[in-house]
């Protein structure tokens, strides 16, 4: 783990998931903290100031929607999302509203521990250092003369697919909604026309995945948009 004892606030209303995820991050040295709604994560993630928030989205108070929202008026603090996959477009709602990740119930310790770690070391990575080179697999990108090279070769990438490659790999491991990803590389009078970002990633992992139709570092979240993993 990255940070020695990183605290992470856990809200959920079922008191079962509650001690099963408590129970995971604990076993991994982290301090965990609890609430079950959504005014109490408020306040706990007011005063114990979390490195990361675990954040059930049917709470008795309220929409986790709503903790977003509201805690992303003041915090930067990944949060993941627990979900039932029946709520995707509630699970969206979340991801445009600034959370990073979310997790489908039911899940394992060791998929949750692998999300919590690896928004951890997302954090800790931001705040390190601002290298203007970016490394992943055989690509290297350098931002400052705007090249892009795969395996030493130079890749011609248009400007969209330039700018989807920059915007995805600035936060690795988050899950970039089609909307997130519309409104940066093409402007907000386009957040609905998905089938434009669908096109030009295709074209872009043909040119930086070793394997465009088993990809490794773009991934599909499907109907929802794509997660860049840097170490796959
Ligand atoms: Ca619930």
């Amino acid at each position: 783990m990255s940070e020695v004892n990183s605290r992470v606030l856990i809200i959920e209303d079922e008191a079962d998931i509650r001690r099963f995820v408590r129970m995971a991050l604990e076993s991994e040295g982290l301090e965990a903290f609890e609430a079950d709604s959504v005014k109490r994560g408020l306040i706990e993630a007011g005063t114990r100031r979390p490195q990361l928030v675990i954040l059930d989205l049917g709470l008795p108070d309220g929409d986790g929607v709503d903790f977003v929202r509201e805690l992303r008026t003041w915090s930067a603090c990944p949060v993941i999302i627990l979900s039932a996959r029946s709520s995707e477009a509630d699970k969206i709602a979340a991801l445009d509203a600034g959370a990073d990740d979310y997790l489908v119930k039911p899940f394992g310790a060791g998929e949750l521990m692998a999300r919590v770690r690896a928004q951890l070391r997302r954090h800790t990575q931001q705040t390190a250092d601002g290298d203007s080179t970016i490394r992943f697999g055989e690509v290297c990108i350098d931002l400052v003369h705007r090249l892009v090279e795969r395996g030493g070769q130079t890749v011609h990438l248009t400007p969209i697919e330039y700018r989807l490659l920059t915007h995805l790999v600035a936060q690795p491991n988050r899950v970039v909604t089609h909307k997130q990803l519309l409104k940066v590389v093409w402007g907000p009078g386009h957040t609905e026309d998905s089938h434009y970002v669908r096109v030009h990633l295709a074209n872009l992992r043909k040119k930086i995945e070793a394997d465009a139709s088993m990809p490794k570092h773009i991934i599909t979240e499907a109907g929802i948009g794509y997660r860049f993993v840097p170490d796959a």
